[in-house]
């Protein structure tokens, strides 16, 4: 029986799970050789960093794509001098009644939101808002149960880890997967008219199934542009009618803009807004303070009453106010959101030229300084390559570009710099991208690191004559499975993903 690879079900979930289930490698010999044959060829020692740049320590130039958390640039001056003057005058103990004067944060952050999110808790991370929005969701709904998209990342913390399906597989009984609506890959794709509505037709059915098993849905957590999955911009009307769901079922509303707020969207301030739909909580994390830890849970004061006294202990500390109003004053003052929308409308087009050139880019898809190309090994096939997208990330790294291979397959690359990033860097950019992929036929990069890769062993191979890698063909799951039980040694599980991060 012939499956699919390309589809999130199929074949290749098998091996990531296979590969994520191993136990550690065993003794430290082990492990360091893995090191060794991964990291010798992406080590890098980032020494400093400034705007979009980082440094090595041979003073060695290169240009971040992936670091989000330095929203307003590395090591802004603003930024740096703010937080350094405020943590040199007033460090604040929180959830006591202390006048610290003149904070204006708060007022500032409310702005940025239709006017009826009038309460702000903040956090020291992500993870710890999505924990509180949680816990006030069940608090005010008086339900147990959360409904998340697949494969997206919420935090790490122990409560919301079960959210995260990125990370964790395990099945939860008061989580409620619904699939992601991939129109590029999932289980409906754009060839299908009615994939929006047989997407939401399935989370319908999840959801009522749960309720017939008298569950009681207390939110909806997503990120409203899907970034973690792969950059994954659900199609129009899809979150609005998942929110008249969730809604309808007595949940509330979530939106995760962790990596999508403050304007990276460049056509909207936060990320539900390009989508017209109207949260009932939104969660902020670590860009607020350009990396200072600091994140937040914005809401009502209807919702938010459920904390009671303990609204108290999520003030703002006057570090966090004076970080949070440095990068909104830069935000504002370089007119950030416009560069992004600029740079973004670019880059778009030039990565749509590079997908008509290239067979390896199966899609290019973003909005703003937020974009994935999805690395295949054929337009055709449509099958998801992590072998080139790393090829492709460590033939940019030589170029001294950083970038990411992320995504289920892994074969997504992103692009998610700091807001500076130019149109001078853009094209730069693509530019080395367009060399990456033109040279990856001849380079000899493709062959050495494959010497550090596990090969799978699944019956009949081709070996993909441009690159030297081994492509893996269509085969019976469990065909493969067992083939891939036998060979999958600790050598094998090197290739977990997790353990290259
Ligand atoms: N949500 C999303 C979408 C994220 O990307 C992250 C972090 N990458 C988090 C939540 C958790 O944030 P933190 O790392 O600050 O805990």
């Amino acid at each position: 029986m012939m499956k699919s690879v390309t589809g999130y079900n199929g074949t290749y979930r098998k091996i990531m799970e296979m590969c994520k289930s191993q136990k550690p490698y065993g003794t430290n010999r082990k492990r360091r050789k893995f090191c060794r044959l991964n990291k010798s060829k992406s080590n890098l020692k980032i020494v400093r960093a400034s705007r979009q740049y980082m440094y090595d320590d041979s003073n060695a130039e290169y240009l971040d794509c992936i670091n989000s958390v330095a929203h307003v640039g590395h090591c802004h001056p603003v930024v740096v001098d703010a937080l350094s003057y405020a943590l040199s005058s007033n460090v604040t103990v929180c959830g006591w009644e202390i006048d610290h004067g003149n904070l204006q944060y708060t007022t500032r952050l409310k702005q940025t939101f239709p006017s009826h999110f009038d309460t702000i808790l903040f956090c020291n991370s992500g993870s710890e808002a999505v924990d509180l929005s949680v816990q006030i969701a069940k608090l005010y709904t008086c339900g147990a149960d959360v409904v998340v998209v697949d494969n997206a990342f919420h935090g790490s913390l122990d409560s919301v880890f079960p959210l995260s399906r990125k990370v964790s597989r395990e099945e939860v009984e008061w989580v409620h997967v619904i699939p992601l609506p991939d129109l590029y890959r999932g289980t409906y794709q754009s060839d299908d008219p009615e994939a929006v509505e047989k997407y939401l037709t399935d989370s319908h059915e999840k959801i009522g199934k749960a309720q017939r098993n008298g569950k009681k849905i207390a939110c909806f957590i997503a990120e409203p542009m899907l970034t973690i999955p792969g950059i994954i911009l659900p199609p129009s009307t899809w979150l609005q009618k998942m929110y008249i769901m969730i809604r309808e079922s007595g949940g509330l509303c979530i939106a995760d803009e962790v990596q999508t707020g403050l304007g990276r969207v460049g056509s909207h301030f936060w990320s539900f807004q390009a989508q017209n739909v109207v949260p009932d909580i939104i969660i902020i994390g670590k860009p607020l303070g350009n990396g200072y830890p600091m994140a937040a849970v914005v809401t009502s004061r209807d919702i938010a009453a459920v904390l009671g006294d303990r609204i108290k202990e999520y003030q703002c500390t006057t570090a966090m106010d004076a970080v949070g109003c440095a990068v909104l004053d830069i935000t504002e003052r370089d007119q950030l959101m416009n560069m992004a929308s600029n740079v973004g409308e670019f880059l778009l087009d030039q990565l749509n030229n590079l997908k008509k050139k290239h067979e390896y880019i199966g899609d290019v898809r973003g909005k703003g300084l937020l974009f994935g190309i999805e690395i295949v090994w054929s337009k055709h096939s449509k099958k998801p390559s992590q072998e080139i997208a790393e090829q492709i990330v460590h033939r940019m790294k030589e170029e001294n570009i950083l970038l990411a291979n992320e995504g289920f397959c892994r074969n997504i690359l992103m692009l998610i710099p700091p807001m500076c990033f130019s149109i001078e860097n853009a094209m730069t950019f693509t530019q080395k991208l367009d060399k990456a992929l033109t040279e990856l036929p001849t380079t000899n990069i493709v062959n050495d690191l494959i010497t550090g890769l596990p090969t799978i062993s699944v019956g009949s191979e081709t070996r993909d004559v441009r690159l030297g890698i081994f492509q893996p063909q269509e085969e019976d799951e469990d065909d493969i499975t067992s083939s891939l039980q036998d060979n999958m040694d600790q050598e094998h599980a090197q290739h977990c993903y997790q353990d290259l991060d």
